[in-house]
C-alpha cells in the first residue's frame, strides 16, 4: 500500500512524540494515560470513524523503589542492578551470595543450603528468539528452587553485555511475586561468580523498595472502520501500547503501535471502504501478561464467533519474514495468496507454528485465527526491554514496509468473499498444541494451568 511507504507519513513524528515526550508507559502511570490521548488523537487525526478506550485492571500497581547493590566483602564495590518487576520489596539486608550455575535442580542439589542466601543466577548472552524464551522459561523451576531453599533472594545475570540493563518479568497474571529478585549487570555478576570459584565469601548488601500498590485501572484504544457489506464480521489489527520504562519502548511496541495508527490512516487516504469491520487496538497490560488482549476476549465472548481474524505486531523493526498462523493449517490456503504480493520484500511464506508470544495469545486461545509476522531479530533482541529502547533504534524505512504488509492483509481479509477460517472449538484448539507443542510454552509462561481450569481460553 504505497500511502504507508509516503515520505509525508506522520509515522516517524508520531512515534517521536510518543518515546520522546511521553516516554516508558507501564499501565497505571501518568505516562501511560498521556500515551492513551496520544492513541485516541492519533487515531482520530488518521481518520477513524469511532475511537473509544475499554477499562480493565491488573491486581496490583508496581514501581521500582532505588534499588541498591553492593558487594561489601571480600572486596567492596557498586553492582549495577534493577529489581525483576512485579517482585517483592526487599529491606535493606546483607547475605551470602551462592553461585547456583544455571540454576537446574541439579546445580541447586550441589550448591548445598540456600537458606537465607541470594542465589546467583547465570545466563548467556541473548541472541535468538529461542534465546529469549529459554530465559523466561528458565525462571519458573529457578524460583521454585529458591523458594522452596528459602533463599533471601535470586539475583539473574543480564543476559546483555556491556553492561546493559533491562526490566524483566517472571508473573503473568499482575500480582507480586513470590520471592525477591533482582537482575545484576553481566560484567558485575560475572566478576562476583570469578571470586566465588577462587574461594572466596561473597557478601552482598541488597536493597530493593519496590513499591507495591492497589489495583491499577488501564485502559485499551480501539478504532474503528465499520463495514461496507459484513459490519457485523470484524478482522482486527492490535499492538501493545504499554512498554517498560526504563528505555522508552520505541522497538517494543511504539514503532507498532504508532504502524496500527498510521495502517488506518493509509487504508482511508487510499480510498478504501472494507467490506466487513476493521478494528484497530492498542492494548495496555502486554507486559504484564498479555492482560489486555485477555481483558479484550473476556469482554468480547459475544462477538469471538464474528472475529475473522486478528493480525499483532510485537517484534519491533526487524523485515518480516513470514506469517504465522498459530498452528492453524487449515488457513494456509486462503492465507498463502493474500501474502503473496509480499514477495517483492520476500515475505510472502506462510508458517504453521504458534508462539505464545503477545497480544495473540487469547485470541488463538479463543480459536480465533490470528496471524503473527515472523520478524527478523535485526536489533530487537539487545534492546529488548532495555535502557537502549529509544527511538534511535527504530529503522523507518523497514517499518513503512512492514505497515504496508500489515494494511494490505487486512483489506485482503477484510474484503475476501469467504473468511479465513472458522473459529475453532476447544478440542480443535488442543489438537493444535500437539503438532505446534504449543502447550510447552504455556507452562514455560505458566499459562498452562488456567487454560486447564477454564480460567483462560475457549470453554469446552
Ligand atoms: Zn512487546
Amino acid at each position: 500500500m504505497q500511502q504507508a511507504l509516503s515520505p509525508a507519513s506522520p509515522l516517524q513524528e508520531n512515534l517521536r512524540k510518543l518515546t520522546d515526550e511521553i516516554g516508558g508507559r507501564v499501565p497505571g502511570t501518568p505516562a501511560f494515560q498521556q500515551a492513551m490521548q496520544w492513541g485516541m488523537e492519533g487515531f482520530r487525526a488518521a481518520g477513524a470513524e469511532s475511537v473509544h478506550t475499554e477499562e480493565f485492571t491488573i491486581p496490583t500497581s508496581w514501581a521500582e523503589g532505588n534499588t541498591e547493590v553492593d558487594v561489601v566483602a571480600p572486596v567492596k564495590f557498586h553492582v549495577r542492578a534493577h529489581s525483576i518487576a512485579w517482585g517483592p520489596a526487599l529491606k535493606p539486608t546483607t547475605a551470602r551470595v551462592v553461585d547456583v550455575g544455571m540454576g537446574t535442580a541439579a546445580e541447586f542439589a550441589k550448591a548445598g543450603d540456600v537458606a537465607g542466601v541470594i542465589a546467583l543466577v547465570h545466563s548467556d548472552v541473548l541472541k535468538t528468539w529461542d534465546d529469549l524464551f529459554q530465559e523466561y522459561y528458565r525462571a519458573p523451576g529457578i524460583i521454585d528452587l529458591a523458594r522452596k531453599g528459602k533463599a533471601l533472594a535470586i539475583a539473574f545475570t543480564s543476559s546483555r553485555e556491556h553492561d546493559i540493563l533491562y526490566r524483566h518479568i517472571n508473573t503473568s497474571t499482575g500480582k507480586i511475586d513470590v520471592i525477591p529478585q533482582v537482575l545484576l549487570a553481566r560484567e558485575d555478576s560475572e566478576r562476583i561468580a570469578r571470586l566465588l570459584a577462587h574461594g572466596a565469601s561473597v557478601q552482598m548488601a541488597l536493597s530493593m523498595p519496590n513499591r507495591v500498590g492497589p489495583t491499577i485501572t488501564t485502559r485499551n484504544v480501539v478504532a474503528e472502520l465499520k463495514g461496507t457489506e459484513l459490519p457485523d464480521e470484524i478482522v482486527i489489527l492490535g499492538a501493545h501500547l504499554d512498554s517498560w520504562e526504563l528505555g522508552t519502548g520505541a522497538l517494543d511496541n511504539g514503532c507498532n503501535a504508532a504502524l496500527v495508527i498510521d495502517a488506518l490512516r493509509s487504508i482511508k487516504a487510499a480510498g478504501i471502504r472494507p467490506k466487513r469491520t476493521m478494528r484497530f487496538i492498542l492494548f495496555s497490560g502486554e507486559e504484564e501478561g498479555l492482560l489486555g488482549s485477555y481483558a479484550y476476549v473476556r469482554a468480547h465472548q459475544k462477538e469471538l464467533d464474528n472475529i475473522v481474524g486478528e493480525l499483532v505486531l510485537d517484534e519491533g523493526t526487524g523485515p518480516i519474514a513470514s506469517f504465522s498462523t498459530g498452528g492453524r493449517k487449515d488457513v494456509d490456503a486462503a492465507l498463502a495468496p493474500m501474502v503473496q504480493p509480499f514477495a517483492r520484500w520476500k515475505a510472502d511464506q506462510v508458517t504453521d507454528d504458534a508462539t505464545v508470544g503477545t497480544d495473540n495469545y487469547d485470541f488463538m486461545m479463543q480459536g480465533v485465527p490470528t496471524i503473527l509476522p515472523n520478524q527478523q531479530e535485526a536489533n530487537y533482541l539487545v534492546n529488548y526491554h532495555a535502557t537502549s529502547d529509544t527511538f534511535d533504534k527504530v529503522d523507518f524505512a523497514q517499518l513503512k514496509k512492514n505497515e504496508a504488509m500489515a494494511a494490505e492483509l487486512m483489506v485482503e481479509l477484510a474484503n475476501a468473499p469467504q473468511r479465513i477460517g472458522p473459529r475453532l472449538t476447544r478440542a480443535q484448539i488442543e489438537a493444535t498444541f500437539r503438532e505446534t507443542h504449543l502447550d510447552d510454552q504455556m507452562k514455560g509462561f505458566g499459562l498452562w494451568d488456567d487454560w486447564q481450569n477454564g480460567m483462560r481460553g475457549r470453554k469446552p
